[in-house]
């Protein structure tokens, strides 16, 4: 049973979501997993027939509460990135062999485990993300050489042994987390160089949230392109992952991304909500809320978002980890921006007006400015404006 969902995700790259009243095989494999977790009561022995098991409310319970502590979003429903999560966390440090496999990475919270030991020990194992990649393998041999173990890259029972015995001596670094803080600023206050990755939501033949003929996708193509305008004249080089007629998927927006090198990506949204009342801005930041996080990545998303609500008066919703795709994929400091609920009667007002989204570009401009600068040279937010430039 144990191998189920890892065996069907791996086939699948879509999959039918799977809510109250779902019922069928699936629905018993999540149920096996929620099981496994602790989240749902062991099973009274072996069901007769698992296509009978159904989506009840104590599985939708469950999953909301994985999806909380998961740092997803959590909707009671079991899509791929929830599906993927479950299989993920099913794994703990010594259950496999861990190594990189380039056609097919190794995912799982033994993945996560295993390069945040490595990162605390001060070997750069890549982010902590549970995707067992390249820099994965090299902070790994790294270890191995140091510690007189065969430096083949994987991460069998001497290695494991070798990282229990050193055990939690070591503490208090995250050291390589600290390096990418550090080279940050090192980088120095101008942009040329700087290469920017801007990913205006949906698009082609998905609209984002609508309001009469005002949908989401339109809105931040156009607060993409003016970014991209505010940023290419300070200098950087912007992409944008999409044009007016595509909508790419998260893993064709992500791997744009790394493949352009880029050293920050922004993802901007709109909101809506049932209630006229929700509104403001908020951001979205590699992390689950317990640790694992991107230092760079939340400091951006606070920046970004300071400065977005000084600049429009818009409601400041704050900062929060996320294990979304979108962030997680990435390999550089990414965060996703919600700049507004177009349902909102004041938020939309603003959006719909362009001075407005030109002050959202200077205020993105602003952040990514004060990412590069030292701290002491840090100016107050809401009023940076770049040397040459009103
Ligand atoms: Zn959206």
């Amino acid at each position: 049973m144990s191998g189920t969902i890892e065996g069907t995700m791996g086939s699948e790259n879509s999959m039918q979501t799977l809510g109250p009243g779902s019922r069928g095989p699936a629905v018993a494999d999540v149920r096996a997993a929620l099981r496994s977790l602790g989240l749902l009561p062991p099973a009274d022995g072996v069901p007769d027939d698992v296509g009978a098991e159904v989506y009840d409310r104590a599985t939708e319970l469950a999953v909301r509460h994985f999806q909380q502590v998961r740092g997803l979003s959590v909707d009671g429903r079991v899509g791929e990135e929830t599906y993927r999560a479950l299989s993920e966390a099913r794994w703990s440090l010594g259950d496999r062999l861990l190594h990189h496999d380039p056609e097919r990475p190794v995912r799982g919270d033994d993945v996560t485990n295993l390069q945040e030991r490595l990162l605390e020990l001060g070997y750069d194992a890549g982010r902590a993300d549970g995707i067992f990649g390249p820099e994965t393998e090299t902070g790994l041999r790294t270890f191995q050489r140091d510690y007189g173990l065969t430096a083949d890259g994987t991460c069998g029972p001497a290695t494991l042994r070798a990282l229990r015995q050193l055990g939690r001596k070591v503490t208090g670094g995250r050291p390589q987390l600290l390096r990418q803080s550090a080279s940050f600023v090192d980088s120095g206050p101008h942009l040329i160089g700087r290469r920017i990755v801007v990913d205006p939501g949906h698009g082609g033949d998905d609209p984002g949230c609508t309001h009469g003929e005002t949908t989401e996708a339109d809105l931040v193509l156009d607060l993409a392109s003016r970014i991209e305008g505010q940023l290419a004249a300070a200098g950087a080089t912007v992409y944008l992952t999409r044009g007016r007629h595509q909508d790419p998927t998260p893993a064709e927006r992500t791997g744009f991304a790394n493949d352009a090198r880029a050293d920050l990506f922004v993802s901007l949204h709109l909101e809506a909500h049932g209630s006229e009342h929700a509104r403001g801005v908020a951001s979205y930041y590699y992390g689950t809320g317990s640790g694992t996080s991107s230092t760079v990545g939340e400091k951006f998303a606070d920046l970004v978002r300071r400065e977005v609500t000084a600049r429009t008066g818009m409601l400041d919703l704050g900062g929060h980890p996320k294990t979304w795709d979108l962030l997680r994929m990435t390999r550089m400091p990414a965060v996703r921006l919600d700049c507004g609920y177009l349902t909102h009667p004041v938020d939309r007002l603003l959006l719909l007006d362009a001075r407005v989204r030109s002050s959202v570009a200077s205020a993105v401009l602003a952040a990514v400015q004060r990412l590069f600068l030292p701290a002491d040279a840090d100016p107050p937010t809401g009023t940076f404006v770049l040397p040459g430039r009103v």
